[in-house]
């Protein structure tokens, strides 16, 4: 048997070094249950020898009930930051430090993490206090909490005395998960993950701290000792890494302020992707004489500045409440709203969901709402502002008849949504063709919503499959439209009778079958008449389809007014085989991911072409991935594939590959 100390020791580092892994490095080390037996046995050391526990103790990090938290006086202030909003700030900011530095400044990058500033201060490597900003000058000592925060080291690698600065934060999904758990007790609900970390924090009973996703990223530094210090900041932050802090990996050094302009334009598209929120990027000198030559005004330091990104949330006014009847019947409301700028475009739409939420945020039509726009999703309805005139306007009625065919509204079972029911509802027919012409369906380009919106009302067409029959002088009698663009129509329509099965299949818009579901009938079955005769248990024998899919299937192929339309399309010469016709085994046994806005065709088109040589895509990154094919913003598929070593092609490199194979 070990010294009790030895045994201590042992335990301390053991137990330190696996939250260290897991916290820091988010790469498991010891087993939960290797972990918590550690973790009884050095309690149990420690109530029985208390002279032996240390403050660095992972046991300190269970937390205990303060009265209150006392004022400290920070030793080095915590300046803010001035802010910068668009290119022309930035270069500003960046003349001025040329100016006292001379040409080719390099500029550090990091994002803004949106949470609660604090400085944590070690003495030979140990923890010993952690404080909120406050104002700068005092703060408030949270040691006891801060230490249930894992990713805070209790014990550095190296015994340096040091005092880093940080942001506390909680990752998106805990702030929701936590929120979900609140509501469901009747707790408070926070605003945003930001509210969260800071309510998390400043809990005067720890335990409750513990219990929270908390965790950090530190930011800066300033050593006690100056002999052997960094010579630039970015040095630094790797020194800090190096001491066991988590630090942002996405940190960059630029070259000048154009490299820094292109990271901020980088990270405020890439920024949704990301588990914790972010309000904008900190730009640094890195250099830490020059930083010393440029000093501070008397509220922040002239060698850093906080880009801002454009917000994601605004206010505006609601004018009026549309009803969108899609292409399965379901009737959904549209936030018709005063048009104002969100994340660099013109919002005057957004989603307000089903009925339900209209009721449960009690929207009503004059209202002042929040709109929020996240990456590449339509904008929604978040809130109603608090206002005077609330109480004094009408309640919103959800609607009990179609607006279109005025046929009643009904509810389906275990669905928050209105249909309409009617197959020969106008609304619904035009949703329904608008889908076949969509690029997720038979990708018919020139078909737009208004040519589908003259089209049906002159009659020409009264579904998807009277498309087939139109000629060029049909388009013609369409107002504003010329030879050219009729021909352009009238050629894309035919062409897309050689799409495959599975795009047929996606474009009959059959109840629970989307385009995945479509593509898994395609490969299992030969032709569309193998589908149509297929009955539910050979359909529900299908890995991946479910018995409401193979009921569903089953309906559509037995509807009486279908399979006549299916009729009509194999007689103007629609009736695909099975699978894209294999062209060569090129790309066989590789499998690609596709990420970002491809130039030369839809991301759609790219996995076509590569199923036609025999290859393989993948919505995910894996070790398996043989190529990421990465376009125009790539999201975070790109960086998961160069942290796993994934060959990434740009799209020129997959044409070039494919090339013959055109
Ligand atoms: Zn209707």
């Amino acid at each position: 048997m070990d010294a009790p100390l030895d045994r201590i020791n042992f335990l301390k580092d053991e137990i330190n070094k696996s939250n260290y892994k897991y916290y820091v490095e988010e790469n498991p080390y010891l087993s939960d249950f290797e972990y918590d037996k550690m973790f009884a046995e050095l309690k149990e050391l420690e109530e029985k020898y208390p002279l032996l526990k240390t403050p660095d103790s992972p046991t300190q990090r269970v937390g205990s009930v303060s009265e209150k938290f006392f004022p400290y006086t920070h030793k080095y202030r915590l300046y803010s930051l001035d802010n910068t909003y668009n290119e022309q700030e930035l270069e500003k900011w960046y003349e001025r430090v040329t100016k006292e530095c001379g040409n080719n400044v390099d500029l550090v990058c990091e994002l803004k993490i949106d949470g609660l500033a604090i400085a944590l201060t070690y003495e030979k490597g140990i923890f010993i206090r952690g404080v909120t900003r406050g104002d700068g000058i005092t703060g408030e000592d949270i040691t006891t909490n801060l230490k249930t925060v894992k990713a805070i080291p209790l014990k550095l690698f190296e015994p340096a005395d040091i005092e880093v600065r940080g942001e506390i934060y909680m990752p998106k999904t805990s702030f929701e998960k936590l929120n979900e758990e609140n509501l469901k007790k009747g707790e408070k609900i926070f605003a945003n993950p930001r509210n969260a970390a800071s309510g998390s924090i400043r809990q005067l009973d720890s335990t409750i701290t513990a219990k929270r996703d908390l965790s950090i990223f530190v930011y800066s530094s300033v050593f006690e000792n100056t002999l052997n210090a960094p010579k630039t900041h970015y040095e630094s932050m790797m020194y800090l890494k190096k001491l066991g802090f988590k630090i942002n990996p996405n940190i960059r050094l630029c070259k000048n302020i154009k490299e820094a302009i292109e990271y901020c334009k980088e990270w405020d598209l890439k920024r949704a992707d990301l588990n914790y929120a972010t309000d904008g990027v900190v730009i640094k000198v890195n250099n830490l004489l020059f930083q010393e030559d440029l000093g501070f005004t008397s509220r922040a330091p002239k060698w850093a500045t906080a880009f801002k990104f454009p917000p994601e949330e605004v206010t505006t006014k609601l004018l009026d409440i549309e009803l969108n009847i899609g292409k399965s019947g379901a009737v959904t409301p549209v936030a018709i709203l005063d048009p104002v700028q969100l994340a660099g475009s013109t919002v005057s739409r957004a989603s307000l969901h089903n009925f339900d939420e209209i009721k449960r945020l009690d929207v009503r039509i004059g209202d002042t709402v929040l709109i929020k726009k996240a990456a590449e999703i339509i904008p929604k309805v978040i809130k109603v502002m608090e206002n005077p005139e609330h109480e004094n306007l009408p309640e919103y009625v959800p609607p009990t008849r179609c607006p279109a065919c005025n046929s009643l509204l009904t509810t389906r079972p275990g669905e928050v949504n209105l249909y309409c029911e009617n197959d020969s509802c106008s609304q619904q027919t035009i949703a329904k063709i608008e889908f076949w012409v969509s690029k997720e369906a038979m990708d018919i380009d020139f078909i737009g919503p208004s040519i589908i919106q003259q089209l049906y009302e002159n009659r020409f067409i009264s579904n998807a499959v009277d498309l087939y029959r139109l000629t060029m002088q049909d388009f013609m009698q369409l107002d504003g439209v010329k030879e050219k663009s009729a021909y352009n129509m009238y050629n894309s329509i035919q062409n897309s009778k050689t799409r495959p099965l599975n795009r047929l299949l996606t474009a009959f818009a059959i109840r629970h079958i989307g385009k995945e579901t479509a593509e898994l009938l395609a490969e299992n079955f030969t032709n569309l008449d193998e589908i149509m005769t297929a009955n539910i248990e050979t359909l529900s024998a299908i890995d991946g389809i479910g018995s409401k899919m193979a009921e569903s299937v089953y309906e559509f192929f037995h509807n009486e007014n279908n399979l006549h339309l299916i009729k009509e399309l194999k007689n103007l010469g629609l009736n695909p085989a099975s699978k894209a016709v294999k062209k060569s085994d090129k790309l066989t046994g590789k499998t690609f991911v596709l990420t970002g806005t491809l130039q030369n065709m839809t991301r759609d088109k790219a996995s076509e072409i590569i199923k036609e040589l025999g290859g393989k895509t993948s919505s995910s990154v894996s070790k398996n991935t043989s190529y990421v094919i990465a376009g125009e913003n790539p999201g975070s598929k790109l960086d998961k594939a160069q942290n796993l070593g994934v060959i990434i092609l740009t799209e020129d490199e997959f044409l070039a590959m494919i090339e013959e194979d055109l």
